[in-house]
């Protein structure tokens, strides 16, 4: 394929808005997955958990021929992530494209992430085709929507292509449109190969397979090359297109975007952004990636300490998948040996713990996620991504100046009757700078963006839950980095039976200390079973008790309610009762299920 024949785009929206449904469409349509309509294929959301929960995580990538005025075009869908949390997926994709498809629910209209997605692909200088999806909808507006992506883009209402992805009704435009306005990408098929490499996966067999994008020159089977990050060099093994599975074609043009395989044994040697070239020709390295920004910690323990080596082979597994999860070892005294991990968010959170449950069947205590904090002494800064290591402030042997934490800049999309409630919202996570202005000017219920500064721990907790829940699920979200500020935080600490449980330790703000003691210590009041003796229950800063429960002794038996006869039953609680057993957590002289350690780190 000549490059004028090639067009590389992305799809790009806000979650939800139909980008699966869309690419499936466009598969089916080129023929190169079988039309399936009415069912839900989801064909580039390969993982299980994508496909539960409805998300892409990881970006895909497909390659369809489609033919136009007699011409055979190699059209490559790029997919990416639509998640606040995975923007780091997003511009490494779309660094592979010229154009991207940017979809908006006629229904729904313009919300905070097709923002973000829509200034992402025009920083990168893309063409950008909006167009209106879920027009089959009884409640699609396509008037009042098109006016919003007018207004708040500045897009011609003429550009806007009007289609329903689920019913396929104009699908076929929007691959003329592709052929049409997205440029080809350029390329000197005869110059020195240059190949950016932009995703990576790890299989068993056959080590790391890559995904790259031809920038200049051709790549083939057999071919020695080199990378420009580690200098390592390297034999093509096999080459070829995502059509959508793996099709060798033997050779890349420039433009074209596939996957090599390559003797490459370790997926730390695919370095995301590197720059593949022959070996013995000079190239300059192509303009790499803005590494991804750890900016959520949690650790993450066995259930089971026995399972350390496990769990850690399993996290290094995991993260050959997704290279933005920094991980490092650590051990507390009340989970034992784990590991801190870094997530680029709440979400991506989540997400790695689901998956490291369901593709490596392990089970996992996940502790409260923490933000970096930097602290400031007279001579030098530390960062602080665990509450167990932040200095005791309230002590002046400290000689902390400062302590800053991360804040953000966010942005609220919300139908102006929630503005209230919203601005509520922000106060109560000492948001600051609130601001708001209207994104259309429509009789009932006008539209409103709502912008302000807010701590990044703020947004990590149940932020995002919250703001669904007031807005009775109408709000979006989206945020970008926003700096470090100066702030008078502290750490807290729990003691049960006056021994600190440093797996619970957390940072709060001064202003809300009272509030999240009391909170936290009737959690673990109603939580933490009762003991043989008394347990105390502490919150503490520096040397000042806080908050305090006490968990009244217990003295029954526990079989004394089972009766004789019931045999059966009594051994079943005895042997319910062993389980449980093995599953205890020593802390000190209190004894904790692992349940009431899921229990309070779950409703975190
Ligand atoms: P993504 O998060 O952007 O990938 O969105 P999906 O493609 O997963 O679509 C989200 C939901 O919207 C799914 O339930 C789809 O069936 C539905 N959907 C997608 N396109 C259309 C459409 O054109 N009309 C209607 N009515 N529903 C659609
Ligand atoms: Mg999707």
């Amino acid at each position: 394929f000549p490059c004028n024949l090639i067009r590389n785009f992305s799809i790009i929206a806000h979650i939800d808005h139909g980008k699966s449904t869309l690419a499936d469409r466009l598969l089916e349509l080129t023929g190169t997955i079988e039309k399936a309509i009415g069912t839900n294929n989801q064909v580039l959301d390969k993982l299980k958990v994508e496909r539960e929960r409805g998300i892409t995580v990881k970006a895909q990538t497909a390659s369809m021929l489609h033919t136009f005025h007699g011409q055979e075009h190699l059209l490559n869908l790029i997919d990416t992530p639509g998640h606040v949390d995975f923007a780091w997926e997003v511009s490494r994709s779309l660094s592979a494209c010229q154009g991207a498809l940017f979809l908006v629910d006629a229904s729904q209209g313009v919300q905070a992430q097709s923002i973000s997605v829509f200034h992402v692909a025009q920083e990168r200088g893309l063409k950008i085709i909006p167009v209106l999806n879920k027009i089959d909808l009884p409640s699609a507006d396509p008037e009042r929507v098109t006016a919003q992506m007018q207004s708040t883009f500045g897009i011609d209402p003429a550009d806007v292509l009007k289609i329903s992805a689920k019913a396929g009704r104009g699908v076929e435009e929007i691959l003329q449109a592709i052929v049409e306005r997205i440029p080809p990408p350029e390329g000197d098929s005869l110059g020195p190969l240059k190949a950016l490499l932009f995703d990576s996966s790890y299989d068993k067999y056959r080590g790391v397979v890559s995904l790259v994008n031809i920038k200049s020159g051709q790549l083939r089977k057999g071919d020695k090359i080199s990378s420009c990050f580690s200098r390592k060099r390297y034999e093509v093994m096999d080459v070829g297109i995502m059509h959508p599975e793996e099709i060798p074609t033997t050779v890349l043009y420039p433009g074209q975007v596939g996957y090599i395989t390559c003797n490459m044994k370790e997926s730390s040697e695919a370095h995301i952004g590197d720059t593949l070239h022959r070996v013995g020709e000079f190239v300059e390295p192509l303009p790499g990636f803005i590494p991804a920004k750890a900016m959520v910690y949690a650790g993450v323990f066995p259930v089971d300490s026995t399972d350390f080596p496990k769990l850690e082979e399993s996290i290094k597994r995991l993260t050959l998948t997704d290279r933005s999860v920094t991980v490092q070892r650590e051990s507390s005294s009340a989970l034992g040996q784990g590991c801190r991990l870094g997530f680029l968010g709440t979400l991506h959170m989540d997400v790695f713990r689901q998956r490291l449950e369901d593709e490596y069947d392990a089970s996992i205590i996940i502790t409260a996620p923490t933000v970096p904090y930097k602290v400031v002494y007279k001579d030098r800064t530390i960062f602080v991504r665990n509450p167990t290591e932040f200095p005791e402030v309230t002590d002046p042997s400290s000689r902390v100046v400062e302590v800053q934490e991360p804040v953000v800049k966010a942005s609220i999309i919300v139908p102006e009757d929630y503005l209230g409630e919203m601005m509520d919202l922000c106060f109560n996570h000492r948001a600051e700078e609130l601001d708001h202005r209207y994104l259309d000017t429509s009789v009932t219920s006008a539209r409103v963006i709502l912008t302000c500064r807010i701590p990044l721990s703020e947004v990590v907790s149940n932020f995002f839950d919250e703001l669904k829940s007031r807005s009775s699920g109408y709000a979006s979200f989206d945020y970008e980095d926003g700096g470090y500020q100066t702030s008078n935080l502290a750490k807290m600490c729990f003691m049960l039976n006056s021994k600190p449980v440093d797996a619970l330790a957390l940072i709060v703000h001064r202003s809300m200390q009272e509030e999240v003691g009391r909170t936290w210590v009737k959690k673990l009041h109603k939580v933490i079973p009762r003991q043989l003796f008394e347990v105390p229950i502490q919150a503490v800063i520096g040397k000042k008790v806080i908050a305090r429960e006490t968990l009244s002794p217990l003295r029954a038996d526990v079989t004394a309610g089972l009766y004789g006869g019931h045999h059966e039953r009594k051994l079943k609680h005895l042997q319910n009762q062993k389980e449980s057993k093995r599953r205890m957590k020593k802390i000190g002289t209190v004894e904790l299920p692992q349940e009431a350690f899921f229990d309070i780190l779950r409703a975190q």
